[in-house]
C-alpha cells in the first residue's frame, strides 16, 4: 500500500441510508482539507471508499460487483480500495479474505476517522464518534446527527448489530455545531439519527433531556434556522410532547415522516415494532387534531414472513385512511444473523413483487391526488437554486417538502423564504408564482 503522502485524489461511493451520504459528506470534506483532490469518476482515483449498506442483501450484491469492478481495475493501475460502513461491520476482516483486492476494512465507529486511520495506522476503535460537521460549503440544508445506533432489534433489521447500541450526542455539541451553521447561512436542518425520538442524553448536572427538550432547546438558542426536521421517527416512542411541539412550533416543518411498516398489527407484533396500527393511527390522528396542513410520509414492507393478503389489504387502508404523500416501499428480504429469518410463513419473491407493485401503484395515486389538493394554497417555500432546464426558473422546496419552480425575479435571491401560490402540478413537481407579500 502507498504511504498517505503519495495520495493525491479520492473517489467516495455510497449506499443505503441517508447517515451514510450525511457521513460521506464529512469524509469528502476531511479528504479535502487534507489537501486531497475529489477525482470526477472512479477510475482518476488513488484511493477508492465504498461507504456500505447491509439493510438489504440487494445492496451488498451491488457493492460486491462494485468490488469486482475495482479488483479488475486494479491489474491496470495502483489504486487503494477501502471498504466501510454496515457491510464491513458486518464482515469485518471476511470481506478481505474473500476479496483481497480489499485493502482497508473500516468499520462504521471509525469511519469519520478513515484519513487518522490511514495515517496511523489505527487500531478498530469501540465507540462511535459523531461528526462535527455534515456540512458542505453553500448549503442551505443539511444534516445534523444527534444519535447513533439502535436498541429496538426490528426482527428483519440489522442495524443494531452493525451499528450497534444508541449513543446520543451531548446538547452542547448539537447547539453548536447548529448556532455555526445557521451563521454560515443553513436555513434548513435535519436532525439525524436511527431513531430520534429516543434521543435521551443525561447532562453533567444528571438531568436527562430527551427529544422534546432537545428540540426546545434548539430553537430556543438559534433564531436564524427556518426549518427544523427530523428523520428517522419510530411510532413507538411518538409522544404526546413531541406531537404538541410540532403543531405549536413554527420551525418544526408540518411534515413528519413516520415509518409504518405495515397496516396489520399482527405483522406489526412479527415485525417486533412495538406499536401497533391503532397507535399509528392515534398519533397522525392527534398530529392533524388542529391542522390538516401536516403531511405523513412513511417507509412500507411488504412481503413479511406470514404476511396474508388481509394484513396487505390493512396497509392499503392504512395508506389510504391517512393520505400518504409519499412512501418508502421495499420488499422484505432476509438479513442473515436476524431474528425474521427463521420466522414461518417465508413467501416467494414472485408474491412479493406482485404486492409492492399494489402498493407503489396505490402510492402513485395518493401523491398525484396530494399534489393537485396543492393548486390554488398558500405554501412556505425555500428558494434552493436556479433550474438547470431552464434558466429563467428558480427551484425550491416547500415546507412540506414538495419540489416547486417559479419564474426568476430579480427582488428574489437563492435562500430567501417566500410566500408562493401553487398554480399548477407538473408530474410530481409544484409551480408557483409569488404570493403577496413575497416574503413571510
Ligand atoms: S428501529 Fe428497527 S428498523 Fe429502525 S434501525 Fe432500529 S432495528 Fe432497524
Amino acid at each position: 500500500m502507498q504511504k498517505i503522502e503519495e495520495y493525491r485524489s479520492f473517489y467516495i461511493e455510497t449506499y443505503g441510508c441517508q447517515m451514510n451520504m450525511a457521513e460521506s459528506n464529512v469524509l469528502d470534506s476531511e479528504f479535502l482539507k487534507h489537501g486531497f483532490r475529489a477525482a470526477v469518476k472512479p477510475e482518476d482515483a488513488d484511493i477508492v471508499i465504498l461507504n456500505t449498506c447491509s439493510v438489504r442483501k440487494t445492496a451488498e450484491n451491488r457493492i460486491w460487483g462494485r468490488i469486482g469492478f475495482y479488483k479488475h481495475l486494479k491489474t491496470e493501475r495502483d489504486l487503494t480500495l477501502i471498504i466501510t460502513g454496515c457491510m464491513a461491520e458486518r464482515l469485518k476482516e471476511e470481506l478481505k479474505k474473500k476479496e483481497p483486492a480489499v485493502d482497508l476494512v473500516i468499520g462504521t465507529n471509525d469511519k469519520i476517522d478513515i484519513i487518522h486511520f490511514l495515517q496511523k495506522d489505527a487500531s478498530v476503535s469501540d465507540e462511535y464518534s459523531f461528526a462535527s460537521s455534515y456540512y458542505k460549503e453553500g448549503e442551505l440544508s443539511t444534516f445534523v446527527p444527534i444519535m447513533n445506533g439502535c436498541n429496538n432489534f426490528c426482527s428483519y433489521c440489522i442495524v443494531p448489530y452493525v451499528r450497534g447500541r444508541e449513543i446520543s450526542r451531548p446538547v452542547d455539541d448539537i447547539i453548536n455545531e447548529i448556532v455555526t451553521l445557521s451563521m454560515k447561512g443553513v436555513k434548513e436542518i435535519t436532525l439525524l439519527g436511527q431513531n430520534v425520538n429516543s434521543y435521551a442524553y443525561t447532562s453533567e448536572d444528571g438531568s436527562l433531556v430527551d427529544f422534546p427538550a432537545l428540540l426546545k432547546q434548539i430553537i430556543k438558542a438559534v433564531d436564524s434556522i427556518t426549518w427544523i426536521r427530523f428523520m428517522s421517527a419510530h411510532p413507538k416512542d411518538f409522544s404526546n410532547e413531541l406531537i404538541d411541539l410540532i403543531i405549536n412550533e413554527k420551525k418544526i416543518c408540518s411534515h413528519v415522516h413516520l415509518p409504518m411498516q405495515s397496516g396489520s398489527s399482527d405483522i406489526l407484533k412479527a415485525m417486533n415494532r412495538r406499536y401497533d396500527a391503532e397507535k399509528y393511527y392515534k398519533i397522525v390522528e392527534r398530529l392533524r387534531s388542529s391542522s390538516e396542513e401536516i403531511t405523513i410520509t412513511t417507509d412500507i414492507m411488504v412481503g413479511f414472513p406470514g404476511e396474508t393478503e388481509k394484513d396487505l389489504d390493512d396497509t392499503l387502508l392504512m395508506m389510504r385512511d391517512i393520505g400518504l404523500t409519499e412512501s418508502y416501499m421495499y420488499y422484505y428480504n432476509p438479513r442473515e444473523g436476524t431474528a425474521s429469518t427463521s420466522l414461518p410463513g417465508q413467501l416467494s419473491d414472485g408474491v412479493k413483487l406482485e404486492r409492492l407493485q399494489r402498493v407503489i401503484d396505490l402510492q402513485k395515486n395518493l401523491t398525484a391526488d396530494y399534489k393537485r389538493t396543492t393548486i390554488g394554497k398558500t405554501v412556505t417555500v425555500l428558494c434552493d437554486s436556479i433550474s438547470k432546464k431552464n434558466q429563467d426558473e428558480f427551484v425550491g422546496h416547500t415546507e412540506h417538502n414538495d419540489r416547486i419552480v417559479f419564474k426568476k425575479e430579480d427582488n428574489i435571491h437563492i435562500g430567501d423564504i417566500l410566500k408562493m401560490t401553487v398554480t399548477e402540478v407538473i408530474g410530481t413537481t409544484l409551480k408557483g408564482e409569488i404570493a403577496c407579500p413575497s416574503k413571510p
